[in-house]
């Protein structure tokens, strides 16, 4: 299994190093050509508005919208995958929705089909403000949700490649296997 890991900017190389510890192939990416191939993307956190230039600058946002695999976004990533940008989960996304920047916190995350919590590390997180009736809200906190999934694409406004926890790392490649078998 090959993922990728979009690597403009941000928190990439914790990404790789999580999918590289559950012995998956990973490989940051920069061009549109290198998406070929790949049976999944990971778009990390960062700084949504930079990461959405540079991905125009290369024609990665085309790329992506084009990109047919699943898609794990997390926080910033999570952030581009909206409505308002790449427009690929029908969600509206409040960036730093939590507060500006003093708003940085570990929360415990009840995560539906996990007995124990997950420790969810948000910086200057967005929450989900809307859903559109296709997505499985995963888990919430404060009445926000902060993990959801619509089809292949799945998104946390927390920073699960921050923990040494790789439970949510490993539903995502849940659903590239499903996926997988799906075309198979
Ligand atoms: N606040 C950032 C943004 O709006 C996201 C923060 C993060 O990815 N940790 O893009």
């Amino acid at each position: 299994m090959k993922i990728g890991v979009l690597a403009l900017q941000g928190a990439f190389r914790e990404h790789v190093d999580v999918l590289r510890r559950l012995g998956v192939d990973a490989e940051e990416i920069r061009l549109p050509e290198q998406l070929e191939g790949l049976d999944g993307l990971v778009i990390p956190g960062g700084e949504s508005t930079t990461m959405m230039r540079l991905m125009g600058l290369y024609g990665l946002d085309d790329a992506i919208r084009a990109f047919d695999e699943p898609i794990f976004g997390t926080c910033a990533g999570m952030i581009v995958l909206d409505r308002e940008r790449l427009g690929l989960i029908d969600l509206r996304v409040e960036r730093n929705a939590f507060g500006r920047q003093v708003a940085s916190f570990e929360a415990p995350v009840e995560i539906e089909g996990e007995a124990e919590p997950f420790t969810g590390v948000f910086i200057r997180a967005p929450w989900v403000a809307a859903a559109g009736p296709g997505v499985a809200i995963l888990a919430e906190v404060d009445g926000h949700p902060v993990l959801a999934r619509e089809g292949r694409i799945l998104v946390a406004s927390f920073h699960p490649e921050l923990t040494d926890d790789t439970r949510v790392h490993e539903r995502f490649l849940e659903i590239v296997r499903e996926e997988q078998g799906v075309r198979a």
